[in-house]
Parts: C-alpha cells; sequence; structure tokens
C-alpha cells in the first residue's frame, strides 16, 4: 500500500457532540491520555484555566460559563492518528458546531445517565443526519444514580430515531456500579473508584462464569446482569458495522469519564470501526481521499488564539493530497496563488510546525484577513467543496458608535470578527450604517466586548428595521442591473462582496420574490 494510502486510511477525525455539563471535556481530556498527548488528566481544564487568566475575552467566556473557543486535538492510538476537533457548547454558536460538524467524519455522543437524550444533543443529531455521520454513544456519570439503561437506550431509539446496539453493558450503578461487560468481548472489566484504568491494570474476567467473578461483583449482581442481558440482547440490535457507517445505528458505551471508566474500551473500538476519511462532493466532481494533489476547504476561523500572536487562524481540513510546508496553493474562491507556509497543529496545549498533513487532518493557516470560512484550496484545479453554509441570520442590529472618529475601527472590526463566521456583517448600499447579523442575542454581547477590547471600538447595537436576509443570484445580468437598480434601498453586501437583500418585512420579502421571479432569493450562502 502506498504511503499516502496508508496515512489516510489510519486518520479517524471526529467531534464530540453533547448538551453542555454532560461530560465533554472530561472525557476528552481522557482520550487525550490514552493517546499520551498529556501526562496528567486535568491539563485540558488547565489550559482553558490559563488561557482564561490571560485573556480578558476569555474572562467573559467564563464569566458566561460558554466555550467559544474551539480547537483540533491530534494525538496517535493504537496505530491510527486521531483528530478530535472540539465544537463550541453553547446554543448560541450552533453554526459554529455546524461547520465543524462538517470537517469530521464521525461524531460520539455524550449523554448523562441521570439527564437522558438533552435538548441540545437533539439538535446536534439532526445536524449530523444531515450528512448521515456515523455516531458513536458513550452514556456518562455511571459513578452516579442516574436512569435505567434499557429506558436509556429506549429514549435515544425514540427521540433520536436511530439504532442502539450496546456493547458494554453496565453492572450497577452509582454506589452500586461494579463494572461493564463487553457483548462482543464477552469480557467483565471491574470498576475501581480512584484509579486510572488501563488494560494493564484493569481488573478483567474472561466470560460471566470466570472463575471468582461471583465473589467479586456478588452472586445477586451476576444473576440480575444475567437476566438483563437476556433482556436487552432480545429487545436491542447486535452491532452491525454497515448500519453504523451509513448513520442508522449508534454503538453504546457506559461509563465515567471522570473515573476513566470505559473509556479505553470505547476508543478501542472507537479505532477499529470508526470510518476513515472518504470522498467529499464539490462543485465540479467527488474528490477522493486517495487522490496525491492536495485539496482541503476551510470551516472555522479564529482569532487571536494566542495573546501573544492576535493573529487569526483559518482551520483547513484535508480531503485529499498532502500538506507539506511551503508549497503553493490555489485558493479557488480569489483564483490566487498562495504559499501555505508553517501551518499549524494544536497537539495538546501547545501549537506546533506540522511537517506532513494527509486527509483528515487539520491544519491551521495563517490569515491575515483573505481566507474566509468554505474556501477550497487546490493544487490547480478550479473545485470548491460544498456543503458549508452561511445561514441568513434572524437578529440584526446596527452599530453605534460612541466615538465617531473610531468609524474605521469599527468596520475593520465588525468584518474581521464576522470572518470567524459566528456573526455577520453587511453594508447597505444607500446609507453609512454597518449592520450586523446574528443567530443568537448574545453574540451582540461578544462582539461589542471584543470590539472593545481587542479593537479599542466603544459601540452599542440598537434595533434596525430587518427581520432576515437573502443572498441575490441572476443568470440574467440585464435582469440583475434592473433589480439592483429598482431595490437599491433594501440591498446590502456582505463581507465577501455578495449582493444580500434585506429584508424590512416577511410580506416585503414576498412580494419581491414574487415580482423577480428571475432572481434568486438564497437563504443560506454556500460558500463557494
Ligand atoms: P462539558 O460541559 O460537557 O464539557 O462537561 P464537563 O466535562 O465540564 O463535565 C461537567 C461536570 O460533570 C464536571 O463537574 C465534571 O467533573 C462532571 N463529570 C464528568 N464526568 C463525570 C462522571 O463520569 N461522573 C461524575 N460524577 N461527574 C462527571
Amino acid at each position: 500500500m502506498s504511503e499516502h494510502l496508508n496515512e489516510t486510511r489510519r486518520r479517524r477525525t471526529f467531534a464530540i457532540i453533547s448538551h453542555p455539563d454532560a461530560g465533554k471535556t472530561t472525557l476528552t481530556e481522557k482520550l487525550l491520555l490514552f493517546g499520551g498527548a498529556i501526562q496528567l488528566a486535568g491539563s485540558v481544564k488547565g489550559r482553558k484555566a490559563a488561557r482564561h487568566a490571560t485573556s480578558d475575552w476569555m474572562a467573559l467566556e467564563k464569566e458566561r460559563g460558554i466555550s467559544v473557543t474551539s480547537s483540533v486535538m491530534q494525538f496517535p492510538y493504537e496505530g491510527k492518528i486521531v483528530n478530535l476537533l472540539d465544537t463550541p457548547g453553547h446554543a448560541d454558536f450552533g453554526e459554529d458546531t455546524y461547520r465543524v460538524l462538517t470537517a469530521v467524519d464521525s461524531a460520539l455522543m455524550v449523554i448523562d445517565c441521570a439527564k437522558g437524550v438533552e435538548e441540545r444533543t437533539i439538535k446536534l443529531m439532526e445536524v449530523c443526519r444531515l450528512r448521515d455521520t456515523p455516531i458513536m454513544t458513550f452514556i456518562n456519570k455511571l459513578d452516579r444514580e442516574g436512569r435505567s439503561p434499557i429506558e436509556l437506550l429506549d429514549e435515544v431509539e425514540r427521540v433520536l430515531k436511530i439504532q442502539c446496539a450496546p456493547v458494554t453493558w453496565p453492572i450497577g450503578m452509582g454506589a452500586r456500579l461494579k463494572g461493564v461487560y463487553h457483548l462482543l468481548l464477552d469480557e467483565v472489566h471491574i470498576y475501581e473508584a480512584g484509579r486510572n484504568f488501563t488494560r494493564q491494570d484493569s481488573t478483567i474476567f474472561k466470560g460471566l462464569d470466570a472463575p471468582g467473578l461471583a465473589e467479586r461483583i456478588g452472586a445477586e449482581a451476576l444473576a440480575e446482569l444475567r437476566e438483563e442481558l437476556e433482556l436487552v440482547q432480545g429487545a436491542s440490535h447486535p452491532f452491525d458495522a454497515q448500519a453504523y457507517l451509513a448513520g442508522r445505528q449508534t454503538p453504546v458505551f457506559f461509563g465515567s469519564a471522570v473515573n476513566n471508566f470505559g473509556v479505553q474500551l470505547l476508543l478501542d473500538f472507537f479505532v477499529e470501526h470508526a470510518p476513515a476519511p472518504k470522498p467529499r462532493a464539490t462543485t465540479t466532481r467527488e474528490v477522493r481521499p486517495e487522490e496525491e494533489k492536495l485539496t482541503g476547504f476551510v470551516f472555522k476561523i479564529q482569532a487571536n488564539m494566542d495573546p501573544q500572536h492576535r493573529d487569526r487562524v483559518a482551520f483547513m481540513r484535508i480531503c485529499s493530497g498532502r500538506y507539506s510546508p511551503g508549497m503553493k496553493a490555489l485558493q479557488v474562491r480569489t483564483a490566487k496563488e498562495v504559499k501555505l507556509a508553517n501551518a499549524l497543529t494544536f497537539m495538546a496545549s501547545d501549537r506546533e510546525i506540522v511537517d506532513t498533513a494527509y486527509p483528515g487532518d487539520v491544519i491551521g493557516l495563517h490569515n491575515h484577513g483573505t481566507i474566509s470560512i468554505g474556501d477550497t484550496f487546490t493544487e490547480g484545479e478550479p473545485l470548491s467543496f460544498t456543503g458549508i453554509p452561511n445561514f441568513a441570520p434572524e437578529l440584526f442590529r446596527r452599530a453605534r458608535l460612541r466615538d465617531p472618529l473610531k468609524m474605521k475601527q469599527l468596520a475593520k472590526g465588525l468584518a474581521q470578527l464576522s470572518e470567524e463566521g459566528a456573526t455577520q456583517f453587511f453594508r447597505p448600499l444607500m446609507s453609512n450604517d454597518l449592520i450586523l447579523g446574528a443567530v443568537g442575542m448574545l453574540q451582540f454581547d461578544v462582539v461589542a466586548y471584543r470590539l472593545k477590547d481587542e479593537y479599542g471600538v466603544d459601540c452599542a447595537f440598537e434595533q434596525v428595521g430587518v427581520v432576515t436576509a437573502r443572498w441575490i443570484r441572476c443568470a440574467d445580468a440585464k435582469k440583475f442591473e434592473e433589480f439592483r437598480d429598482k431595490n437599491a434601498m433594501n440591498l446590502a453586501l456582505d463581507a465577501a462582496g455578495e449582493l444580500v437583500y434585506l429584508a424590512p418585512s416577511r410580506v416585503n420579502l414576498q412580494l419581491a420574490e414574487e415580482r423577480w421571479p428571475q432572481v434568486t432569493f438564497a437563504a443560506t450562502r454556500e460558500h463557494a
């Protein structure tokens, strides 16, 4: 097998989806620990805290109990290279999360055993379903009293409409937690509080009849387990790799992230069964990961990751070929050739210069305002990856400056912050207003805070008569011009310079659509 193919096939690129507090951060920490990426569990939190301390912006994040930053962590495990893409937790940042999910090949869903399926999990699941993303499930916090495992699986199947295939099964719960039984390996893994379990230092019994097991977990617990397993094996689905890869079935694991219990069983199964990078659709053709030439798309832009650098980083998912330092690539949107020098990866807590990166990997490109979300890079072929939309914002505010002399900084700040994708910035054709669109109210506070903190601009956001936005497209140049002239009052340019119709009301939009049948009013702007 060629080196390229081999490297591609051992990539596992995924994200964790969960409702806040289910244990995503804790589980991330433990996964990194197994990957040897960090020495001590707790470093992820530690890193978070250190960042909070060094940046006021992070202080806001902490104050609100939200995480708006997202990072990429790579670690080797059992001959595979695992890429874990972090997703922001707060509901207002759903669009960001959506785009991270376009860059992964599979997902891991974490559920709190006391809470079951929560609202945010449902939404994230809907997003995964759009691309039939394969999902594994980890039911967490088994060291606490929760709902019955059967009831939990039932809820997942009913609410999320996906088959459950339990791979591990809990023996007891809360204070009575004895361990988990692995249905496929036919092994009992004993739970011992306060220890970090690797395979080497866990107690494992082979099979339910193994000598000593009944003494260890108690005859009663063992009898209960047998009974439950009979029920489960009768009522649930056996693991079916194809159904999992098609997004129809989710393998389910039980454990306790904070106690590092059940996590390695999950990771072992994950690296074996989770999909390697797959072909991806573009505007012209499907791109296969094993192709020799580099292609990739930008799914996220993040500002000021390192307070010392105050730069912006564009995260690019590699879809085919190979990245090597200093190589040249075509930025398809601008038709410019750019040098991809010194790409970054984000291993554990420090940035490192990547030598070579393969399909499934994510690299960080330094961005001085020329890269946008959705940008495709290739080695010359003019194709663009599809399916990374910008949603029409639903809330609009006009930026009002307290110091009119800061107009230029304000425009720059708004444009740069909207590049990150959480907000969108519009300049009406007929006025000097600067209008910001967002999908959640919290984003206006975040932007105001950051404008002050990072650009020294004091500004407030006030009501403006816009209810929705539509991106305008028209194949007929003459009609397009006519439309533009007649509707200039309601037209604006977005940060990428695309024409947008800012509708003062739904009725107005409907009338405009009826009056101009040749014009397309698109609710999303596909980055192309
Ligand atoms: P996130 O918001 O999903 O990232 O959740 P965190 O990982 O920050 O966890 C939320 C809270 O649940 C924290 O206080 C964790 O210590 C706690 N937690 C995480 N995993 C477990 C677990 O297995 N058992 C118990 N009892 N608590 C847990």
